[in-house]
């Protein structure tokens, strides 16, 4: 049965890091939505260039659109084993659209990880962090090598500050994170396999961490969380 994890967090949870560790580990894609878009708008791509005028005002993408992302990307064969999600869902008719696409991709259930950490250690990362112009890495805020550093650890490509990790815009993704993406928590938060780890750590110690709840929420029986689930709708 595959491993279909969904990082849940706001922005600077360090959730994208986390995904990508856990997903090289267990071999399954990583699926990134803020990447994705990300990714289109070098390519140009028209969907995505849509989007930036949103993504750099910290605000969400309309529902339909990141649904059928999402949806072509989850069709892929790449995810037959499972995969990790970062960055969607991020509000309720999202959540609501993924059930339905694993349902019928025949999907092994969701184990759901809250990341969480105090807002003042939030803004304070997204002021630091950086991204790899050319791969998309996010440098790791933690590692004081990083501010100001010659380049990618990964590719050595030019690291900069994302447009929407501006200040002004850090607040406004919080803002929205709280009106439309903590009530996704509510959705998740009864169902069995729903797991918080403390983002607050060393990115070595939430790994950790991540790790030891995904073992527990996976034992989980599928059954009894899809009867709890609709027990809560
Ligand atoms: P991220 O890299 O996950 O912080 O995403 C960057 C930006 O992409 C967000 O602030 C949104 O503008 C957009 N975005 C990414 N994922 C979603 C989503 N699931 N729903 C709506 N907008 C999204």
């Amino acid at each position: 049965m595959g491993l279909n994890v969904v990082m849940m967090g706001p922005p600077g949870a360090g959730k994208g890091t986390q995904a990508a560790r856990l997903a090289r580990q267990r071999g399954v894609p990583k699926i990134s939505t803020g990447d994705m878009l990300r990714d289109g708008i070098r390519d140009r791509n028209p969907v995505a260039l849509k989007a930036k005028a949103l993504m750099d005002m910290g605000r969400l993408v309309d529902d339909r659109t990141m649904i059928a992302i999402v949806r072509e990307r989850l069709s892929r064969p790449d995810t037959a084993h499972g995969f990790v999600l970062d960055g969607f869902p991020r509000t309720v008719s999202q959540a609501q659209a993924l059930d339905s696409l694993v349902a019928s991709n025949g999907n092994g259930p969701l184990v759901i990880v809250d990341v969480t950490v105090p807002e003042d250690e939030l803004v304070r990362r997204l002021a630091t962090r950086r991204i790899c112009e050319s791969c998309g890495t996010t440098a790791d805020p933690a590692d004081p090598a990083v501010p100001g550093a010659a380049g990618c650890p990964g590719c050595g490509g030019t690291l900069v500050q994302r447009i929407d990790d501006d200040a002004r815009v850090v607040l406004e993704r919080l803002r929205v994170y709280e009106e439309s993406t903590r009530p996704v928590l509510e959705f998740y938060r009864s169902r069995p396999a729903f797991r918080a780890v403390n983002g607050a750590q060393s990115p070595e110690c939430v790994a950790q961490e991540l790790e030891s709840v995904i073992e527990q929420a996976s034992a989980v029986p599928a059954s009894f969380g899809r009867s709890q689930s609709r027990e809560s709708e």
